[in-house]
């Protein structure tokens, strides 16, 4: 069996940087703590857990360690407050998040409401929309009608939104707006693993994306993929695959989400061969 492996799969700049930062301060602090998950992948959580990362669900729980912020971005509210009680914090956000932050601004200042594409629950959307005055939330075309728009909007999108998505969101905004500036802010890590997802599913009799259940990218690349190869499949670690699934698969392509270590990928990449040479003999 063939196997090809997408060449920008795994930790996209911003997840890498974040852990790294996370590694660094706790050879210098007993204890880090992070609102939430730093990364959505269970792997990497553990292992930094094991390290002296602390998971907190409240800035009253921080006590005395610094408080590290995610790559994906904070709510605005949160991060004064926890300037006001003095904790030591450390931003973790993603440049290419703080870059959406500031073009959101931007277009508020040329008088635009702003409308963000994406996923409402997500916290990179909670910290977009929190730095704004007005904004509209707009996750498939099916919301187009949540919000009143006014005649002057500006758009940004979440950095991890399948293109399709927002393709289709588009025009239905450009009816609904006289003046409408959009800033593709979907980032280049995004963009360059939904263009390698498209070859990968048409170009291999099956697909499998790694990536943890919590990951959104990783199921959006899943979605793209089972949309176009029927024998697509998810899984979070070797053990959820099901050998039976390789059976008649002379090619396999094997993709990661932004979140998914590369230890993990090339482990199941190592199983598969395993897996595939038990066959042989
Ligand atoms: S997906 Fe893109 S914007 Fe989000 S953390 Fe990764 S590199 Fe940054």
């Amino acid at each position: 069996m063939k196997i090809e492996i997408a060449q920008n799969c795994g930790f996209c700049t911003g997840v890498k940087n974040a852990v790294q930062l996370a590694y660094d301060t706790l050879k210098k602090e007993r204890g880090v703590a992070v609102l939430g998950d730093l990364v959505h992948n269970k792997v990497v959580m553990d292992e930094l857990e094991a390290e002296g990362l602390v998971f907190v669900d409240s800035l009253d729980k921080v006590g005395n360690m610094p408080l590290l912020l995610r790559a994906h971005g904070t709510d605005v509210k949160l991060m004064h407050k926890a300037k006001e009680m003095g904790l030591n914090i450390i931003d973790g956000t993603c440049p290419l998040v703080r870059e959406i932050h500031k073009y959101a601004r931007e277009l508020e200042d040329e008088g635009r409401q702003v409308v963000v594409i994406g996923d409402r629950e997500h916290d990179e959307v909670i910290g977009i929309v929190s730095r704004l005055h007005d904004p509209c939330i707009i996750e498939s075309p099916e919301d187009i009608d949540l919000c009143k728009l006014k005649q002057r909007t500006g758009v940004v999108i979440q950095s991890t939104q399948r293109i399709e998505n927002v393709q289709h969101i588009l025009p239905l905004l450009l009816t609904r707006s006289r003046d409408c500036r959009i800033i593709n802010t979907i980032c280049e890590p995004t963009r360059r693993n939904q263009t390698e997802i498209l070859s990968l599913a048409k170009n291999n009799d099956c697909v499998i994306v790694i990536g943890d259940p919590a990951s959104a990218n990783s199921k959006r690349l899943f979605e793209v993929s089972r949309s176009l190869n029927d024998h697509t499949y998810m899984v979070a670690g070797k053990e959820e695959i099901n050998p039976a699934w390789l059976k008649g698969c002379a090619s396999l392509g094997i993709t990661a989400g932004a979140s998914t270590p590369v230890k993990l990928i090339e482990e199941i990449v190592t199983y598969i061969k395993l897996l595939n040479g038990d066959k042989k003999k």
